[in-house]
């Protein structure tokens, strides 16, 4: 039996939620997900050899977006954002997220452009967001248990700093599609989160 494709697209700032949303959501479903921010992290880690960005994106494999220790430290945080404001490095990686979008049996793709520029077709559009305070705590425990020296008012100003540049460039900026549900995490637990997006899914499949 052929497996229709089904898309769901999660945009939101940087440590809102949405990477635990869309890992339970593909867990749920039977989904595969794609959490896209990798790919601009991947290519903004090669930059930092000197290596030039248009060709660091042009030239990623699917193993680069293995190493997770490597692409989630602070520093490959901001040069990514620096790539992604880049309309070539963006039109290099369109490719392979619509693709995989469409792919049969059902896609969750999070980042910040999938439901207004990756997948404006998308079956569901959800755009998570929390306060920039709740999201500095997540995002400073996260760091702190994988061992990063870190203190909040850094992964505050980081988040900010990236938001600000993700927010204000030319190229797919970040915004909510105007179909998108918005979904507020600062009072929600995990688990209400996934139950709401869940709810939200299962209305949209009929
Ligand atoms: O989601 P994550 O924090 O890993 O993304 C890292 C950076 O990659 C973001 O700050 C943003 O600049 C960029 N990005 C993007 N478009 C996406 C996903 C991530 O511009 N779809």
């Amino acid at each position: 039996m052929e497996r229709r494709a089904f898309t769901v697209a999660i945009d939101g700032p940087a440590a809102a939620g949405k990477g635990t949303v869309s890992r339970a959501l593909a867990a749920h479903f039977g989904f595969a997900h794609l959490d896209t921010g990798l790919l601009y992290r991947a290519t903004g880690l090669r930059t930092l050899d000197g290596t030039d960005p248009v060709e660091a994106a042009r030239a990623l494999r699917a193993a680069d977006l293995d190493d997770d220790d490597a692409l989630r430290t602070p520093d490959v945080a901001q040069a990514a954002s620096r790539v992604a404001a880049l309309p070539e490095v963006r039109a290099a990686l369109v490719d392979f997220q619509r693709a995989f979008a469409r792919r049969g049996g059902g896609a969750v793709l999070d980042g910040r452009d999938i439901g207004t520029v990756i997948c404006p077709d998308a079956e569901v559009k959800l755009y998570v967001t929390a306060s920039d305070e709740v999201r500095a705590d997540r995002r400073h425990r996260e760091l702190l248990d994988k061992g990063h020296d870190v203190t909040r008012e850094a992964v505050l100003a980081d988040l900010r700093a990236r938001d600000a540049r993700d927010s204000a460039r030319a190229a797919a900026p970040l915004r909510p599609a105007p179909d998108a549900v918005q979904l507020d995490t600062s009072e929600m637990s995990i688990e209400d989160a996934v139950a709401t997006a869940i709810a939200e899914v299962t209305r949209r499949m009929g």
